[in-house]
């Protein structure tokens, strides 16, 4: 019995990388004698090897999927919470933000609004939170509002809406960057609700905006809209003001330039 497994395995062995591609382990296949090493080195028993080669594999498969996850999302740039300074913002509480990088408001269909002025780290924390998100597995989407609303409007007059809408709702997280820096167009609004009530209890957004909710009406150019979409999204939400000052502007003004600039247009007005 014995002999006959070592003379099976002795013929398998000529076929383990053929194998290993075929199942699609190439984790584990790229480095085979380096993980085979380590075992043998370590003692491992075969339990142990098994697991620490399986460890392996679903490392380099959970990379990949982040690594997809990021490519579809189209964040506009790197940012991490780890790169946040918290000392820099103390209107932000890190505990919150450490509780909403947990994604538990993802998995509920809660939003998330970052309000706060230009500079103050709301599209980093967007940013952020939605690599956590697809981290944790939820897919993810990342989009200014005016392309938004551009791509709506152009979907609605193609008679394409219905798509857009789909296109729009199929992430778990839709985050939805800087709302209200420019105006909407007139039926803005409507579409904007159309997309919100979709979303609605089904799926997550983050929302970022330097308007306070109260302007949100002046934003959409429609109260009654825009206290129909604030209603959906305040219903579970987390609402973040950020208050302050832009990071830029504080670490210009650390290395002094915006005290030389000041000083310069203090020395102009009084001229
Ligand atoms: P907002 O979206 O509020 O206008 P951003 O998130 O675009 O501001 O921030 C502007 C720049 O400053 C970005 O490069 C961002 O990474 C950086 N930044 C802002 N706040 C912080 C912070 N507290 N810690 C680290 N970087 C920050
Ligand atoms: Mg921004």
């Amino acid at each position: 019995m014995a002999t006959l497994a070592k003379k099976a395995a002795a013929e398998a062995v000529d076929e383990l990388v053929p194998m290993l591609t075929r199942l699609q382990l190439t984790a584990i296949r790229d480095q085979l004698d380096t993980l085979l090493d380590q075992a043998a080195r370590s003692e491992l028993n075969l339990r142990e090897a098994l697991a620490m080669l399986c460890a392996a594999e679903v490392g380099r498969k959970n990379e990949r999927r982040i690594q997809m996850g990021l490519s579809i999302a189209k964040f506009p740039f790197v940012r991490t919470l780890e790169g946040f300074e918290y000392d820099a913002q103390p209107s932000i509480d890190s505990k919150q933000i450490r509780e909403l990088a947990t994604s538990r408001w993802v998995a509920n269909g809660d939003s998330v609004l970052l309000l706060g002025p230009p500079g103050v780290g709301k599209t980093h924390l967007a940013v952020a939170l939605g690599r956590e998100a697809i981290v944790r597995g939820y897919s993810t989407l990342f989009v200014p509002a005016t392309n938004l609303v551009t791509q709506l409007a152009r979907a609605h007059v193609d008679g394409r809406l219905e798509e857009k809408l789909i296109h729009f709702s199929k992430p778990k997280l839709l985050v939805v960057d800087e709302l209200g820096y420019l105006p909407f167009e007139p039926n803005a609004a409507h579409l904007f609700f159309q997309l919100v009530s979709r979303r609605y209890e089904r799926g997550s957004m983050l929302v970022t905006s330097n308007r306070s909710v109260a302007e949100w009406g002046g934003v959409f150019g429609d109260p009654v809209v825009a206290t129909a979409i604030l209603d959906r999204l305040m219903h579970h939400s987390h609402v973040i003001t950020i208050r302050g000052d832009s990071y830029r502007l504080r670490s210009k003004r650390r290395a002094g330039l915006a005290n030389q600039a000041s000083a310069k247009s203090d020395a102009a007005s009084s001229s």
